[in-house]
This record gives C-alpha cells, structure tokens and sequence, in this order.
C-alpha cells in the first residue's frame, strides 16, 4: 500500500514515481511513499500560497499564532514513540537517540511559540521631523529542504520558526527518510494548522527539490544538507534573487591539549564522532592530539571503540546501529579503503562486523585511522561516516593552523585545564560553534551555523525566526515637518 502524503488540503497518493522507504538495518523496505509529479509541486505551492492568504496566519495576533504552535508540540508530544519510531526505520538510529530527538522536536515548537509571542517592531533613533519604525514581516512560501541524518530536529528546526514568522512551509524531505516529516504533518492537522500552512512532498532533490526552489511563489530557501547541493541551489536562489539559509557540511577538529581531563576528552571524542555513527554535520572527525599524551590516549580510545555494541537499533544495549542506507555504507567502506591508499593505518574497525545476524543490514564498525596529516584527503573531505583520524601536535600555534586548514567551519571542539588557553584557541577557531570540554551540547537558544563552506545564515535562537522574515520601515513625518 502507497503512503499517501499531505497537499491541497488532503492526503493524496500523488502521480509520481513512489519511494521506497528501506530500512538499513535489515534491507527490507518497509513503506512505499506516494510523490508528487511536477504539475502536483506547482499546485501544491500555489495551493500553500493562497493558504497563507486566506487563512490570515500573518495576521493573527503573535499569541494566536503561538497556541498554534503550542498545540503542534503538544501533538508531537502524544505522538512521540510513533515519530522516533519512523525515524529509527527509516535512518536506523538507536531508539534511544530517536526518542531523544522526538523530544527535541518538542521542545524546538514550545521555544518558537514562544519567541512567536515576544515579536515586536522597532522604533528607530530620530535623525529628522519624522518617526521611523521598522516591523519585520513573512516571506510568504519558504521551501524546507532536509537531510536523512535527523530529520526530526532539522525539519523541526525550521518548520517551527518558519511557521512563527508567518509564512506557509512546503518541507522536501530526503528520500532516504520521508516517514518523519509525514508524521510531522500529521501533528500539525490534529493540532488544527490551518492546512496547507504545512505541505509535505516527498520526493528527489532533483525532481521536486529542483521544482520547489526555482517556482516563482517561493519566496525564500531553507536548506540543510551537503556543501555540492548547498551550493548548486544557491547558484539558482541568487538567480532568483531569492534568500537562502545554508546548513551545510563539516570536518570538526577536536583538539585534546596535554592537560586535559582525560576521562572526559575519552567521552567528549568518542561521542562527538561516533555517536548517530558519524552521520552527524558537527561530528568531530579530525582529532589532534598532543604529543605528550598522543599515545596513551590513542590507546584509550581503541580500547573503548572495541567494546562499542554495534547491532539492530530496536535493541536497548545497542550503542551504535547501522548507517543510514547501504548506499551510504558502501560510501564511507570507499573512504576508508581510500584512506588506507594514502598511507592510513587503520587502528580500530576497518570493516563491517563479523556477526551474521547483522549480513543484511548497513553495518560498519567504528573506525580510528592513525598516520595520515591533515593535507590527506581523508581529513579534507567530509565522510559523514564513523571514521575518526588522529594526528598528533606540538604546540598551541601549530594546531590553530592545522585546525583552521580546512575548507569547513562548522563546529571545533577543544580538551584542556588551561582556561586562558581555552580562551584564545575559542577566539582563535574558524567555527561556528566551539565547544570547551563537553562537545555536541546543543542548545535551541543558540544560534546555530557554519563559517566558510559549511553555510550561510544561522538557525535557532532568536535570530532563527528572523531568518524567516523580511524586514519593513516605515517612515511617519511628524506634524512639525509638514
Ligand atoms: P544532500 O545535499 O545530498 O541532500 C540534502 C537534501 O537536498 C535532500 O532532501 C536532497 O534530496 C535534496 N537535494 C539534492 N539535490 C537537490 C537539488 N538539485 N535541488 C533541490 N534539492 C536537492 O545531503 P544528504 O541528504 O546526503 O545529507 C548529508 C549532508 O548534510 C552532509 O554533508 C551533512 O554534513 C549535511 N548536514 C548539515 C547539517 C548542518 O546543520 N550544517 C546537519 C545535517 C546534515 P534527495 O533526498 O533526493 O537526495
């Protein structure tokens, strides 16, 4: 049976080729999802578009707008096993780690119900016989376009501000992982959006994704995914003359220091690479070490990394699952023969499990790879992938450079007791987010992005609803003036 998914109002099986949902631990496709053809796009986006108008969204007053919202989490909040567990069949994530992000997707709609509530407009310093004020308005349609690392959190991420600011969202998520943005839809109808406020297509990027960004009632772009695809589309944005937020890629250093705590480095490391296995933009995939504690820290993590339990998502003990798709398994299997080509060696995985039980799944074990430098290609390009090179360092100079040598900015992470240091590597790091002795801490609060190839704009935090909005002056003469 096709999964019927969301436009015009209803729940439509849609005139395009169907997607199979594959579940990569096992390989079975689990659901078949309906996707629109191009004229269902166009329609689809007009449909939202006159949505918007009809519904008076923009125009609701900001309370209004918020209990909206309120409703959605509450919606998602009822429904949270049914959203982890979409997302854990789809990408293969452990359980635990989806239910933690369904949460997450909570929490993302109570926060911009609530910035929703505070909008204001702005009255600007007199410089004349006139009051100026600037107010901030929708775009109108915003196209959403997501990955299949997270889904729950990235489409969370911006169909919740989107939808405060007062525009309609029509969100593609990847053809890897439709079910969650399905079921987001679902929360959205019980909550009593107005529909067509969320429309849902899944599909290709290159056939609705392509569609979506050059329709003319589009008025702004909201990406997260891959620095190629980023920047393709953003190629066809400026065309437009359109905006676009880019979530893009990365390749993270996270730096250990002599000094540091090793216990906690040991964790921070480990978690900040292969948890979600890898498959996450602010993995810190480059681990620089100094020398004093090169070796005996590298022991520690091989040790730890051999006791990681790798096996079906669905199993409580589970520490790490399969990758998202087979296709991205054989993906990061190439990187890693690639790394070995150029001198690596490997000192942890290397190879999918032994364990038959998990033959037809897209298993791989965690791998450490030792004796590459930071020019390799290895840790250069992204692998998005459980791969975590090591490479030693001296002094505090040299790894600013060899940290900052990179195309990517999106995330660092930095491991020492010396806080004056801490200090001048944070100011020093090209990154968008630095993190000092805890890594992967994510807050809705805090602006989130990435500096050079890993994006453009930044979601969350307050600025995360303006994103979405344009803004307005108005100038007023005063009475004087006339
Ligand atoms: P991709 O760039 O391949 O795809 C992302 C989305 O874009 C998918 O929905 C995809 O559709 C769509 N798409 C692809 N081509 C086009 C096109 N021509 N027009 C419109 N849409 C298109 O990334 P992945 O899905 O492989 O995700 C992994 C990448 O995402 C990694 O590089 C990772 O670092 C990045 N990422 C960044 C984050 C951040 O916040 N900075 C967070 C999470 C991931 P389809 O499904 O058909 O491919």
């Amino acid at each position: 049976m096709q999964m019927p998914f969301p436009m015009l109002g209803q729940w439509v099986a849609g005139d395009g080729e169907p997607l199979p949902s594959i579940n990569p631990a096992t390989g079975e496709t689990h659901a078949l999802v309906g996707t629109p053809d191009v004229a269902q796009v166009d329609a689809a986006i007009r449909f939202a578009d006159r949505a918007r108008r009809d519904s008076g969204w923009s125009q609701l007053k900001p309370h209004q707008r918020a209990m909206r919202l309120q409703a959605v989490a509450a919606a998602i909040e009822q429904r949270l096993d049914h959203f982890a567990t979409q997302q854990m069949l789809d990408n293969g994530k452990p359980w635990k780690e989806c239910k933690a992000q369904a949460a997450s997707a909570v929490a993302t709609f109570r926060y911009y119900a609530a910035v929703c509530e505070t909008l204001g407009a702005q009255v600007n310093p007199a410089r004349g016989d006139y009051l100026s004020l600037t107010l901030r308005e929708p775009y109108g349609v915003v196209a959403a376009i997501t990955p299949w690392n997270s889904p729950l959190t990235m489409e969370a991420q911006k169909v919740a501000p989107a939808l405060a600011a007062g525009n309609a969202v029509v969100l593609k998520p990847s053809e890897v992982t439709p079910l969650s943005a399905l079921a987001l839809a679902q929360a959205c109808e019980a909550a009593g959006l107005p529909p067509g406020l969320l429309t849902v297509l899944p599909g290709l990027g290159r056939t609705v994704g392509h569609e979506l960004v050059k329709h003319p009632l589009v008025r702004m772009v909201s990406f997260t995914g891959g620095t190629g695809t980023g920047r393709a589309l953003a190629g066809v944005a400026a065309g437009r003359l359109v905006p676009i937020a880019l979530e893009l890629g990365g390749k993270s250093p996270q730096i250990v220091f002599n000094d540091a705590d090793l216990d906690a480095a040991e964790k921070g490391v480990l978690d900040g690479i292969f948890e979600g296995m890898g498959q996450s933009c602010v993995a810190g995939s480059r681990l620089f070490v100094q020398r004093g504690v090169y070796d005996a820290f590298l022991q520690r993590l091989v040790t730890r990394v051999g006791q990681f339990r790798v096996g079906p998502p669905d199993v409580p003990t589970t520490d790490l699952g399969p990758l998202a798709s087979h296709a991205h398994r054989d993906h990061v299997e190439r990187f890693v023969q690639a790394a070995l080509q150029e001198g690596g060696t490997i000192a942890a995985g290397g190879r999918r499990p032994d364990d038959a039980a998990l033959e037809a799944g897209a298993y791989y074990l965690p791998t450490i790879i030792t004796g590459l430098t930071n020019q390799s290609r290895t840790c250069r390009e992204e692998i998005f992938g459980p791969v975590l090179c090591v490479i030693p360092f001296d002094d505090e100079a040299e790894v600013i450079a060899q940290a900052n040598d990179s195309d990517y900015g999106l995330a660092s992470g930095i491991w020492t007791r010396d806080f004056a240091r801490a200090w001048r590597l944070a100011n020093a790091l090209q990154a968008g987010t630095v993190w000092i002795n805890t890594y992967k801490q994510l807050s809705i609060a805090a602006p989130f992005g990435g500096y050079k190839d890993s994006g453009l704009g930044r979601e969350k935090g307050l600025g995360g609803l303006e994103l979405y909005q344009q803004s307005k002056s108005i100038y007023l003469a005063t009475p004087h003036a006339l």
